[in-house]
């Protein structure tokens, strides 16, 4: 079997700190990372001691190619957030190909397949490993005429096992955390196959250690014949992350491609929406909350959020759980605070502290904490002023003012908002201050107000912040 059709589970632990600012090269122990990282999955052929700091080598072509497939900021240098992505745990399919299925488009001829279990990880139940891996495969069979028939002896098309290093094939593992699995495209023979690697802790339920269904529905689709997806939303994107099983469902890109090997379910051929993942071009794009971060911006939205350099022109978009496991979704509202050097996230009656990207661990509290009337059961935005070091919480059409170095909501509120802001239109549901501006969001429209004066200047799109 070809290399290319290899396909690798990763899985790096996540990595705990996240430098927001880009750095020049690290040690030689990052360029070490990084050179086995490009010959894993990119098939950098460079011998070692090629230097990462020269600017046109094939190592650096290589290093673009990967900040392109992560949507990164293409430099072609190894700076500090494409080192944190190559530390993240994934899938040990490389990311070579440009399309969501392999080259030639692999698949199986015939809609009914076999699988057999050949051994189990000690981390769970026998019951366990049955049930990740029929519900794993009921994933894909949900939306394709695909059948999948459990045998227990003999060869299977998909012969699942688990195994540590050298486990048989060409390709072995590597220990705790980095690749965590691996499958083989469609064909005779080891293709189809899925290999786990058992020096993972694999769970069924808990967000700790490797959700065993999570990774293998991930793999299974590389045993259909796709390859991995650039969309960070998507099953198939290369580096893990957790989700709940219990509510799991293919993004609208994975199924896009699983479908444009074997087509539709014949039986149940429409099923719910699958997921699209928010579109930073799309100008009826409703943000959840909006932040800033030592100088970046983050822009919420659902699962997801962006990050961005005011210099440049893409942002990047990534899962919240990727960064904080423990944040919830579909946040309210968020600010930093200077005061505190602080980043709070809102939800419901909890909020959480960021210090840099660590949740500081006496959070979540209560927003009663904070002076909030137990009336309110959540804000819909918060905006902190620089110039009077006050934060505005934001609940329907009214606001209340918390002073930061007091850490008290101030008498005389809530007010109305648009007694204030005179020219808002309508409840605010995403707020924050940039250069002197407050900038005020009502679901896609944004408008622009003097800080210090209130004074409406004028109605914005979305986009002016958020690069598409
Ligand atoms: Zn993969
Ligand atoms: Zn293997």
């Amino acid at each position: 079997m070809k290399t290319s059709t290899l396909c690798i589970i990763a899985s790096l632990a996540i990595a705990a700190h996240c430098n927001p600012i880009l750095t020049p090269p690290g040690t030689a122990q990052d360029e070490d990372v990084a050179e086995t990282y490009l010959k894993r999955f990119y098939n950098l052929t460079e011998e070692k001691g090629t230097i990462f700091r020269h600017g046109i080598s094939p190592l650096s072509e290589k290093l673009s190619e990967m900040q392109r497939f992560f949507r990164l900021k293409v430099t072609g240098i190894l700076d500090s957030d494409t080192l944190q992505m190559m530390n993240k745990p994934r899938c040990g399919v490389p990311d070579v190909s440009q399309y969501t299925t392999f080259h030639g488009n692999l698949k199986w001829p015939t809609n009914k397949l076999t699988y057999r279990i050949e051994n189990y990880t000690p981390d769970l139940s026998v019951s366990e490993v049955d049930t990740a891996i029929e519900k794993a495969l009921q994933v894909w069979a949900r939306v394709t005429p695909l059948h999948f028939n459990r045998i227990y002896s003999g060869i299977a098309d998909i012969m699942i096992s688990f195994g540590s290093r050298a486990h048989g094939d060409s390709y072995p593992f590597d220990g705790p955390d980095g690749t965590l699995a691996h499958a083989f495209a469609p064909s005779p023979g080891i293709g189809g196959n899925a290999h786990f690697d058992d020096d993972e802790t694999f769970t069924f339920q808990s967000s700790h250690g490797y959700n065993l269904f999570l990774v293998a529905a991930h793999e299974f689709g590389h045993s259909m014949g796709l390859s991995h997806s650039k969309d960070p939303g998507a099953l198939m994107y290369p580096v893990y992350s957790y989700r709940d099983p219990n509510r799991f469902s293919l993004s609208r890109d994975d199924v896009d491609g699983i479908q444009s090997l074997y087509g539709q379910n014949p039986v149940k051929p429409v099923g719910p929406e699958p997921p699209k993942t928010p579109d930073a071009c799309d100008p009826n794009l409703v943000l959840d909350a909006i932040a800033t971060l030592r100088g970046e911006q983050m822009f919420f939205k659902g699962r997801f959020f962006w990050r961005n350099f005011p210099q440049s022109r893409k942002a990047v978009q990534t899962l919240i759980k990727n960064i904080w496991p423990d944040v919830p979704d579909n946040l309210d509202a968020a600010y930093e605070s200077r005061e505190t050097d602080r980043v709070y996230l809102f939800k419901g009656r909890q909020v959480w502290a960021l210090s840099g990207y660590d949740i500081v661990s006496s959070y979540p509290r209560s927003i009663s904490s904070m002076g909030l009337p137990d009336t309110v059961k959540k804000i819909t935005a918060a905006l902190y002023e620089v110039h009077s070091g006050k934060t505005l919480f934001f609940v329907d059409k009214y606001y209340y003012s918390y002073d930061e170095a007091s850490q008290r909501v101030d008498r005389g509120f809530p007010k109305l908002v648009e007694d204030e802001f005179q020219g808002m239109i309508g409840e605010v549901t995403a707020a924050f201050e940039f250069e002197g501006y407050s900038y005020l969001f009502h679901e896609s429209r944004m408008f622009e107000f003097n800080s210090r004066s209130k004074r409406f200047y004028r109605e914005l799109r979305t986009s002016y912040f958020l690069p598409c």
